[in-house]
């Protein structure tokens, strides 16, 4: 047990935590440890980063006291909350991502934005049974929020209780390390975890479930579509032989077009063009042994150096650019974030698959 720090204690008188910052250095510390009882003294000098230890002769041998660095992180922040009611909590920014491989659409959603609301009660504060999270239920003016303080970053899980309660996981992961590498006090350590947005990350957000539902109307619009357009690509994997009993070809049947929105139509002819414009310069590459090529300034598709004009779109302005294993690295992410799909679409509106 010596060898762990113990960074807060609680006073003899009227038994609140304190961190070692806050009291008199030795026995004047007037404190017990909130773990076994014993008599504490508090320990400040130059070598060891400023922690509190145990009196001589105050333990029992019996019963050897079992502190612990992360379940003491959570007593305190449990007492900070209480002592700070109607102080305002940051938070961060929440960005979902959503994505989907079968519809090949990926959207980023801005669920809210960063704020700093005041609490107005601590509603329950329990911690899990391994005391590897805490969970702080706080009542923010009409809503509830649960900030959940974890230590290790995968110890972070989505919303689990199925209350539409908006989620955010407070990392305490750097917490011993600013303690005893860089010695800051532990009192503000512990604060600027629970009260900046600094190392916090929302889990769940009640207005995520309705960007969730859009986006999987979208995802559905384009699926059926794309089987629509072209069935055998969306048959289910071949079931094994012995299973006689499913129809053959059940996706074969070409259904009457469905009104399709815009939004799904954009998205199928953006991969559509994506894939073309990949098919256009691996055929120059793989096929026709081209090193370099002509990239179109309007349309963005590569054709052969040898030809003057653009057989895609008829522009005659282009860049030579070198083609290798490099350039087809990554090659569809690259059109994408760079923007020449966007840019392809815009410049030229008829597809066409000619490279010669
Ligand atoms: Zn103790
Ligand atoms: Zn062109």
């Amino acid at each position: 047990m010596n060898d762990v720090l113990i960074p807060y204690a609680k006073l003899i008188e009227g038994g609140r935590l304190v961190t070692v910052d806050e009291v008199e250095s030795g026995l004047a510390c007037n404190c017990i440890c909130d773990c076994c009882g014993a008599t504490m003294v508090a320990r400040k000098g130059e070598s060891k980063v400023h922690h509190f230890g145990h009196a001589p002769k105050s333990t029992n041998d019996e019963k050897p006291c079992t502190f612990n660095f992360k379940r003491g992180c959570f007593w305190l922040i449990k007492q900070i909350l209480e002592e700070n009611i109607g102080a305002s909590i940051e938070l961060p920014d929440y960005d979902l991502t959503l994505k989907n491989n079968l519809a090949r659409h990926q959207k980023i959603y801005q669920v809210t934005k960063a704020s700093a609301p005041n609490y107005d009660q601590l509603i329950s504060f329990e911690l899990s049974a391994h005391n590897d999270t805490a969970i702080a239920m706080l009542k923010v003016g009409k809503h509830k929020l649960r900030l959940v303080f974890g230590f290790p970053y995968l110890m972070k899980s989505p919303c689990t209780t199925g209350d539409n309660c908006a989620e955010v996981f407070v990392s305490l992961a750097n917490v011993f390390e600013a303690y005893t590498k860089e010695r800051k006090p532990f009192i503000q350590i512990i604060k600027s975890h629970i009260f900046s947005a600094q190392y916090k990350e929302w889990l769940f957000h009640p207005r995520q479930l309705k960007y969730v539902s859009m986006f999987d109307a979208i995802c559905d619009e384009i699926t059926s579509e794309l089987k629509r357009q072209n069935p055998i690509q969306f048959q289910p994997k071949k079931k094994r032989m012995h299973q006689p009993s499913s129809p053959p070809f059940q996706y074969q049947v070409v259904k009457p077009k469905k009104e399709v929105s815009g939004e799904a139509q954009d998205i199928i002819k953006y991969n559509a063009r994506l894939d073309e414009m990949i098919n256009a310069a691996a055929t120059l590459y793989s096929v026709l042994k081209q090193s370099k090529a002509k990239h179109c300034d309007s349309c963005q598709f590569l054709y052969m150096v040898t030809n003057s004009t653009c057989p895609t779109c008829g522009h005659h302005i282009a860049a030579v650019i070198h083609l290798d294993d490099e350039y087809f690295k990554n090659l569809a992410q690259k059109y994408v974030s760079v923007g020449y799909v966007d840019l392809s679409l815009k410049n030229h509106h008829a597809c066409s698959k000619k490279i010669l």
